[in-house]
C-alpha cells in the first residue's frame, strides 16, 4: 500500500527541515546564485529525480519521468534573496518559537525563508516524497529554482529560452500564506528627468533649481494623480510610488541642473502604460502652464519598452478547469478549500502565463514578511505545503 503524504511528512519532518535550512545557509542574494543553485540540484539528486541540471547562472532543473500520456506540471521557484539589510544572523536558519514576529508555533529565520526557499524546499521535498512511495505519475513532474527573479525574472527566462523548460501547467510557489493565487497587478516603471539651470549654489537666484522644480511635480503627482488611479474588481487599486531620485551634477555648493526620478506602478488591465505615460505627461504640460520655467520628459515611453498593454496575469477558472482540480487537490491536503486571491507582488509567473499556460500560485509564508527583517516561515505550513505540492502533482500529471 501507498504511503499517505502526511504519514510521509511526519516520518520525514526532520530531512525537510535540514533540507530547508541547508538552502538559507548557502547566501544566494540576486545575481550570486551559483552555490545555492548547486546545493539545490544536490538535494533532487538525492530525491531521486531521473535528470538534474544546473545551468551557469545556478537555476537547478529537475524531473521526475512520468510514465507518459498525462498532463506535466512545473514547479517554479526562485533561490535568490534581496539584501539582507538590518537582519540579525541572516543565514542562521535558526528553529525558533514565532512569538516574536507575531506567528503561532515554531517557524524557520532567516533570509529567503519565506521569500521563498520554503517553496523551493517543499517541491524538491514533495519529489523525494513520490519517488520514496513508489508513486508514477503519468506526466512529468519538473522543478524549476531559478535565480534573479527579484531583479527582472532572467532566471526563468533562461530555463525557458536556453532549456525549454515548460508543462503543461505552472505552479508558482511564492508565499500565498497557503491560499490559492490566481495572477497579479502589472508593473511598469517609468522616470521622469526634470531640467534646470545649474549655477554657484551661493547666488541660487541665478540659476534653475532641478530638485525644486522635481519636487512640486513630484506633490502633484502624489496629491492628484495618485488618489485618482483606478481600481479593478479582480485585481484591487493600481499602486504608484516614487522610489529613486538623483541630481546632476550632485555637488554640495552647485544648483542642480538636473533632476531624475523613478516611478513603481502596478497596474490593473484598465489602466495602461500607455494611460500612465498620458496621464504624466499631461500633468508635465500642465505645470508648464502654470511655471515657464518648468521643462520635464518622461522616459523611458512605453513604446519604447514596448510596454503598451498589461504585463500581469490572471488565470481564470472559467478558462482552466486546472484551477478547480487544483483547489480540491489543496482541500484535500489541507483539510478545507484554499481562499482564491491574487498576490500583491508580480512573479515569474507572467513569463509562463504570456505563453499561454496557465499559472496557479500556492506557498508557504505570508506576504507581508518577505523582504523584512522578520523573514520567516511557519514549520507547519511549510511541512503541510510538501503535501499539497504532491496531491496538486497526482491530480495534475495523474
Ligand atoms: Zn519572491
Amino acid at each position: 500500500m501507498t504511503v499517505s503524504a502526511s504519514d510521509w511528512v511526519r516520518d520525514h519532518r526532520d530531512d525537510a527541515i535540514r533540507v530547508l535550512q541547508e538552502f538559507i545557509r548557502v547566501p544566494s542574494p540576486s545575481g550570486q546564485e551559483k552555490a545555492c543553485g548547486e546545493k539545490v540540484g544536490e538535494a533532487m539528486r538525492a530525491a531521486g529525480f531521473d535528470t538534474v541540471k544546473v545551468d551557469a547562472l545556478g537555476d537547478a532543473m529537475g524531473v521526475l519521468k512520468g510514465s507518459r500520456g498525462g498532463r506535466s506540471i512545473l514547479m517554479n521557484g526562485h533561490i535568490d534573496h534581496v539584501p539582507v539589510g538590518d537582519m540579525v544572523d541572516p543565514y542562521s536558519a535558526r528553529l525558533m518559537d514565532g512569538a516574536s514576529f507575531g506567528t503561532k508555533g515554531e517557524v524557520i529565520y532567516g533570509r529567503a525563508a519565506c521569500d521563498m526557499k520554503a517553496g523551493v524546499a517543499a517541491m524538491v521535498m514533495a519529489g523525494a516524497y513520490l519517488k520514496d512511495a513508489g508513486i508514477k505519475l503519468r506526466g512529468d513532474y519538473k522543478v524549476a529554482a531559478v535565480g534573479q527573479e527579484e531583479v527582472g525574472g532572467a532566471g526563468t527566462v533562461s530555463t525557458i529560452d536556453k532549456d525549454q523548460f515548460l508543462a503543461d501547467v505552472v505552479l508558482i510557489g511564492e508565499a500565498t500564506n497557503m491560499d490559492l493565487a490566481l495572477g497579479h497587478r502589472g508593473s511598469m516603471k517609468m522616470s521622469i528627468t526634470v531640467k534646470g539651470r545649474s549655477c554657484h549654489a551661493s547666488a541660487p537666484e541665478r540659476g534653475i533649481n532641478a530638485l525644486y522644480k522635481a519636487t512640486d511635480l513630484i506633490t502633484r503627482i502624489r496629491n492628484e494623480l495618485v488618489p485618482r488611479l483606478p481600481s479593478d474588481p479582480l485585481f484591487g487599486k493600481v499602486s504608484l510610488t516614487i522610489t529613486m531620485i538623483e541630481v546632476k551634477p550632485g555637488a554640495f555648493n552647485v544648483v542642480p541642473e538636473e533632476c531624475r526620478f523613478a516611478i513603481d506602478c502596478r497596474n490593473t488591465p484598465n489602466y495602461t502604460a500607455e494611460n500612465l505615460y498620458h496621464d504624466l505627461q499631461a500633468l508635465i504640460a500642465d505645470q508648464a502652464g502654470r511655471d515657464p520655467e518648468f521643462k520635464a520628459s518622461v522616459l523611458p515611453t512605453p513604446l519604447i519598452r514596448g510596454e503598451r498593454t498589461f504585463n500581469g496575469f490572471y488565470t481564470d477558472p472559467a478558462t482552466y478547469p486546472v484551477v478547480k482540480e487544483a483547489e480540491t487537490a489543496i482541500k484535500g491536503a489541507l483539510g478545507k478549500a484554499p481562499k482564491k486571491k491574487v498576490w500583491t507582488f508580480a512573479t515569474d509567473g507572467k513569463f509562463y502565463s504570456w505563453l499561454g499556460i496557465p499559472v496557479i500560485g500556492f506557498g508557504p509564508g505570508e506576504e507581508q514578511f518577505a523582504h523584512t527583517e522578520k523573514d520567516h516561515v511557519r514549520v507547519e505550513d511549510y511541512l503541510k505545503t510538501i503535501e499539497v505540492y504532491a496531491a496538486v502533482a497526482r491530480r495534475v500529471c495523474g
